[in-house]
């Protein structure tokens, strides 16, 4: 199996970057934004639970999120591969994540990171927010709040990672063709 983590901070791309990706190396893309979203759409208590931390900017707690992971990950089985967008967020969902794979007699192939300033993803994220009718795009003191999150609770997964050698960091600015050209070199160097 190819299973690759799509890391980066909120607005970098990897929702954008996933779509092209399960195309061309047919994989299943999981993103835990869109399950929960899902969820919240169809008002479940599931949704109502995800909508409490999303609407601040906060993760939602681990055990919720890697239950619903693991759901979705035993709900498909015999996949060429997995994108993990959006997943895993804490090191305790990346080693919750490594056992999930190694039951399944897998692992994770590798980490890619998109780097983007916070300058830019601020921009991003506001400008995604006219259209994307989420709550969590439309206000600056939320979008602050996920960067931060994303800096003290999420970035220590690349290190988690970085220590079987398996995160790489690529240049997530340019076009949405070049930075999946980037991207595509990376995983064909596999
Ligand atoms: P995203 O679409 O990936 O930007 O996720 C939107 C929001 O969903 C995040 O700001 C979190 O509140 C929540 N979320 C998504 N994935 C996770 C995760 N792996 N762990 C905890 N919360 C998550």
């Amino acid at each position: 199996m190819l299973n690759l983590i799509l890391f980066g901070p909120p607005g970098s791309g990897k929702g954008t970057q996933a779509a092209f990706l399960v195309e061309k190396y047919q994989l299943l893309h999981i993103s835990t934004g869109d399950l929960f979203r899902y969820e919240m759409g169809n008002n479940t208590p599931l949704g109502q639970l995800a909508k409490s931390y999303i609407n601040k900017g906060q993760l939602v707690p681990d055990s919720v999120t890697i239950g619903m992971l693991k759901n979705k990950v035993d709900a498909n089985p015999g996949v060429k591969g997995i994108i993990f967008d959006g997943f895993p967020r804490t090191v305790a969902q990346a080693g919750a994540l490594d056992s999930l794979l190694d039951d399944m007699g897998s692992c994770v192939s590798v980490l890619i990171a998109l780097d983007v300033s916070d300058e830019e993803i601020t921009q991003r994220i506001l400008l995604r927010g006219q259209t994307s009718g989420r709550a969590d795009d439309n206000d600056p003191t939320i979008i602050r709040n996920r960067i931060d999150v994303y800096k003290n609770e999420t970035t220590p997964v690349f290190d988690y990672y970085a220590q079987s050698g398996k995160s790489l960091k690529i240049n997530g600015v340019g076009s949405i063709e070049a930075i999946f050209g980037r991207l595509c070199e990376a995983i064909n160097k596999l």
